[in-house]
């Protein structure tokens, strides 16, 4: 059996999973995980020995039966969300107690309210590494997978709640209008999803920040595009970018929240040379 599941996770590693810092339980006493910050389920766990009858079909498709209750209420509710937003989940399987075996980036496919149950995909590729069994290096890069899907919704809840859900430019107070912004891209090193890489920024401010439309520089002000500044057009680009030319972004009180100015000062230089 170990030699089968030799890459699967502990319950242990999962009840503790860390990302940047912060703890998250990725597996519970129930079998759908939904994290108050997500909109959307985040794992579902199926155990053999489980009292659903859980299987997977000859497609690879998981018949996973609702929590007991209304279908589209506690948190079934959630895996609907999940269905209908294309979100991915992590599907665990759990062969034995105490192993799950992580499927990254599995789809809800589909309800069957009558019967009870949602269709959930695996992710082809990695459901036939997992049956070959996980490697080390497979197993590494189930993790960061698991990391990458736990980093978005994290950094957008931490970033949007250090600034009190308003754009850091305009101040606009519309969760539903806001993005948490990398002042360092994700990607790039240095990109984590703490606080002090991140603004909380409108959808137009975030576009153009990211396309450097507009920059901001290491003592939080804010600049606009020469060529922007020139032009003359309706009341979004009056308003809404060229009259925040050297205004000051809001920033949170606590200085561990504030941007960091290094990462400002490189972002900004790229706005400079753009
Ligand atoms: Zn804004």
């Amino acid at each position: 059996m170990a030699e089968t599941f030799g890459g699967a996770l502990t319950y242990k590693q999962l009840l503790n999973f860390e990302i940047d810092g912060q703890r998250i339980a990725l597996v519970g006493q129930r079998g759908i995980i939904n994290p108050a910050i997500f909109d959307a389920t985040l794992t579902v766990t199926s155990a053999a020995e489980g009292p659903y009858n859980d299987h997977f079909d000859d497609d690879g498709v998981l018949r996973y039966a609702f929590e007991a209750g209304d279908p589209r209420a506690g948190s079934n509710r959630k895996m609907l969300v999940a269905m209908e937003t294309r979100t991915p989940i992590i599907l665990f399987e759990r062969p034995i107690s105490n192993l799950y075996v992580p499927y990254v980036g599995a789809f809800i496919l589909g309800a069957n309210f009558d019967d009870g149950y949602v269709e959930i995909a695996a992710d082809a590729i990695i459901k036939a590494q997992v049956e070959a069994g996980l490697s080390e290096v497979e197993k590494r890069y189930a993790t960061a997978e698991v990391r990458r899907r736990v980093h978005q919704p994290l950094f957008r809840a931490r970033v949007l709640s250090a600034y009190d859900r308003r754009c850091a430019i305009c101040r606009l107070n519309h969760a539903d209008l806001l993005d948490a912004a990398h002042i360092i891209p994700d990607a790039d090193e240095g990109g984590a999803a703490s606080v002090p890489n991140g603004l909380a920024l409108c959808k137009i401010h975030h576009a153009a920040y990211d396309r450097n439309l507009l920059g901001i520089d290491p003592d939080y002000r804010v600049h606009i595009d020469e060529a922007l500044l020139e032009e003359i057009d309706g009341p979004m680009l009056q308003h809404g970018l060229k009259e925040m030319h050297l205004t000051s972004i809001t920033v949170p009180k606590p200085k561990t929240q504030q941007p960091d100015k290094d990462k400002l000062a490189h972002r900004f230089d790229l706005f400079l040379a753009s």
